[in-house]
């Protein structure tokens, strides 16, 4: 095996960069040239289809028939004049990725042959076989009825010879089975409760849309060191391995020269972004060796997800042409920085306005102020829940250790947003009504500089941060769908904002002055969500006391922190922004406990098979060697001088020895806390029981396996080492 490992090594070391073709055109020119975007739109589709499609888009109305049937046909021609043979309706099922069932377009002519047919409802409406995506005990897995549904604010694209269209997954009973479906709803509520609330400021407006950039971290390995150990192969991540003696320690990675395999690979993976429409914008170094960023210019919430999903098979897929392997998993080396996807989020008008920019004008500061007092407050409300919306068997590696935030919610506002908001608080009512009247501007609502607060100290460690016209939602995992987390969000904000429209209009209607009522409702908002506001260091020890005593969430364990989805107030929220139904949140709590304990579960018994199969052996070949050393001295030498000689073996058998027991006995334990767990029905209470008795055992037994990797010679390790997966590229 050993063998296996310094082949692997010898192959990646001499490897290559493999040399992308650089396009003859400029960027703009194929940006986008596998998109069915508006452009190629105009040229596949009647003008009236096209009218009719882009206002169906636009206004959000549903598309009829014979539309669709223009559409389909335009679409079909487009696919065709690109060589494309099949289509597929592409959905992010819950488990996290995208899933598709591809159909050719042949359909029999009626007269012995064939024609390539596709029609509107074939574009509208798929019914996937699709039984073995979990859906939480929502849709009998015999009957497998549930089907997928065109989602027109998507545009189709092709990839793989193949014409994707992005669709929703519901059960025939109207359930969701999919992200995207409440994703789209929490959109539209969000949307509807903006409008409200920014109506407060300009009458004009008729939309809120909600803008996400997301920031793809990720670890590329070597394709034959990655193949040579099995646990990042089954598992994502590695799940033993000593730390190399260089780690990040020198920080000489981050933004350091891009190492010209992953340069090439980058660049590839840019040129297919752009060829899909994915605007992909900066790459760069992460802190940890061999980590890398991609971050694209953010889009409107829906899209941008789409785009995200899509890049990371893109990624996978572009990685195999150089030789490598993406690791998407958030914590794929112990030791060392995790992976994150941060999640930049706002909201803006349809009028072109930024909701969480500071403005010029008393007004338009007052509108500032009073969208940030409704996340602060919906973040406050929601902490438990937007840590659910992010945590996963994979993520849980990656919170709480000390590179990211920690497993509480908390807010970060920069100093000169909270300047303003103490002095708000503490300031007294004929300070309101100064500004009500537009007179002497006392307050410093009107005095927030804009182009400072762009430069907003940057606290790396807070899960939640305001960053100048957005907020940074840095607790995603890098595998996550981000739609998890901008759901939570935008309805638990969408609900705020209807509360707080619900007050002021209160007020109003009792006959006080509008831009009183708003100031004064921002007011309590902000005395109410104090809690959550935290400007510190987010991964000291002083930190975690005080979120408890605040009262904000600092539950640890995975399946428990998922129960925040399951409170009355969650339900009820969920419920009143028609984003999730009590059935379907209760389905996907069974999900999301199953697939924890599947994670964990298969982590178990690789890490079984490798601590038994691998570790073992080659440990107990090295420790016979040292006792025929010692044997042979010892017969050899006069009898003190010889223990003299063999002591340093004698010390290290016994050590081996003591590190060998302890794995076999810990991993025999292990095996026997996974049949109890196993038996257990309830999923909840077997994820449970997965984290509290079969996790702990993972780390306890990794601990000795590395202690062992230090003391067997070099040569006969059969796995890879960290200092090898990390530094060859
Ligand atoms: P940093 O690494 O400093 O956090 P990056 O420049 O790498 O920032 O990424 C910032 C991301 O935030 C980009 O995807 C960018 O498009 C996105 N972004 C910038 N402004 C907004 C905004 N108003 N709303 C949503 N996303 C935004
Ligand atoms: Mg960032």
């Amino acid at each position: 095996m050993s063998h296996l490992r310094f082949r692997e090594v010898e192959v990646a070391f001499n490897r290559e960069p493999v040399k992308v073709e650089i396009p003859k055109q400029v960027p703009s020119e194929y940006y986008g040239m596998y998109v069915f975007n508006r452009q190629t739109m105009y040229k596949y589709l009647p003008k009236q289809t096209y009218d009719a499609l882009t206002d169906a888009i636009d206004n959000k109305k549903p598309l009829d028939r014979e539309v669709a049937d223009s559409v389909a046909a335009g679409m079909k021609q487009w696919a065709i004049d690109n060589g494309v043979t099949h289509y597929t309706h592409w959905f992010h099922p819950l488990t996290d990725g995208t899933a598709e069932k591809h159909d050719s377009f042949i359909e029999h002519d009626g007269k012995g042959g064939v024609i390539e047919e596709f029609s509107g409802k074939l574009l509208v409406q798929q019914e996937p076989d699709a039984s073995s995506f979990p859906n939480g005990g929502i849709r009998n897995t015999f009957e497998a009825r549930g089907y997928s549904a065109w989602d027109i604010s998507s545009p189709a694209f092709i990839h793989d010879n193949t014409l994707c269209i992005p669709t929703i997954f519901i059960a025939y009973s109207g359930e969701s089975l999919d992200y995207k479906t409440p994703l789209l709803r929490a959109l539209n509520s969000v949307d509807k409760a903006g409008t409200a609330v920014a109506q407060y400021f300009d009458p004009e407006v008729k939309h809120v849309h909600s803008y996400l950039g997301w920031e793809q971290e990720y670890f590329l390995v070597d394709e034959a060191l990655y193949a040579a150990r099995p646990d990042l192969v089954m598992t994502g991540r590695t799940l033993m391995g000593h730390e190399s003696a260089k780690n990040q320690q020198l920080e000489d990675h981050y933004f350091g020269a891009i190492p010209m395999r992953v340069e090439e690979f980058m660049l590839d993976l840019e040129i297919e972004c752009h060829k899909l429409g994915i605007p992909a914008k900066t790459r760069h170094n992460e802190v940890a060796p061999n980590q890398f960023e991609l971050a694209p210019v953010f889009e409107e919430t829906n899209l941008a997800n789409d785009h995200n999903l899509l890049l990371m098979k893109v990624m996978a897929e572009v990685a195999r042409r150089h030789h490598f392997r993406v690791l998407l998993h958030e914590k794929p080396f112990a030791g060392i920085n995790g992976s994150g996807k941060h999640n930049n989020w706002s909201l803006g008008t349809d009028t072109g306005i930024m909701l969480f920019k500071p403005g010029k004008t008393i007004k338009e500061n007052l509108r500032f102020i009073t969208f940030i007092c409704n996340v602060m407050n919906a973040v406050y409300n929601y902490n438990g829940l937007l840590k659910a919306s992010i945590a996963s068997a994979t993520n849980a590696h990656r919170l709480g250790a000390n590179e990211a935030p920690p497993a509480i919610i908390s807010m970060f506002l920069g100093k000169q947003v909270s300047d303003v908001l103490d002095s708000l608080v503490s300031s007294d009512k004929d300070d309101n009504l100064k500004i009500a009247g537009k007179e002497e501007l006392n307050l410093k609502v009107s005095q927030i500089p804009e182009l400072l607060l762009d430069n907003t100290d940057r606290n790396r460690t807070s899960p939640f941060a305001f960053t100048g016209n957005r907020f940074e939602f840095r607790a995603v995992g890098s595998s996550a769908n981000c739609a998890s987390a901008m759901i939570a969000l935008n309805a638990a904000v969408a609900e705020q904002l209807t509360k707080f429209k619900e007050k002021v209009d209160a007020r109003v209607a009792k006959g006080e002055e509008l831009d009183d009522a708003i100031l004064a409702e921002d007011k309590l908002l902000i005395e109410e969500s104090m809690p959550i506001h935290f400007d510190g260091n987010g991964y000291s020890d002083e930190w975690k006391a005080e979120a408890q005593r605040r009262g904000l969430d600092c539950e640890t364990s995975v399946p428990v922190i998922y129960d925040a989805y399951l409170d009355e107030k969650a339900i009820n929220m969920f419920k009143t922004t028609g984003v999730f139904s009590e059935i379907e949140l209760k389905a996907r709590n069974e999900v999301k406990w199953e697939m924890y304990t599947k994670k964990v579960q298969i982590e178990a018994r690789v890490f079984g098979d490798l601590a038994l199969n691998h570790i073992i052996p080659v440990a107990t070949r090295y420790q016979s060697i040292l006792l025929d050393n010692v044997f042979k001295i010892k017969s050899l030498f006069p009898k003190e001088q010889g223990e003299k000689i063999a002591a340093q073996d004698m010390a290290n058998i016994e050590k081996m020895a003591q590190h060998m027991q302890f794995i076999k006995d810990k991993t025999s334990e292990m095996v026997e806390a996974r049949k109890v767990a196993n038996k257990i029905e309830d999923q909840r209470a077997k994820a449970v029981a997965y984290h509290d008795t079969v996790v702990p055992y993972l780390d306890a037994i990794r601990y000795h396996i590395d202690k062992l990797e230090l003391m067997v010679d070099d040569e006969m390790w059969p796995l890879p080492k960290y200092r090898e997966l990390l530094f060859i590229r």
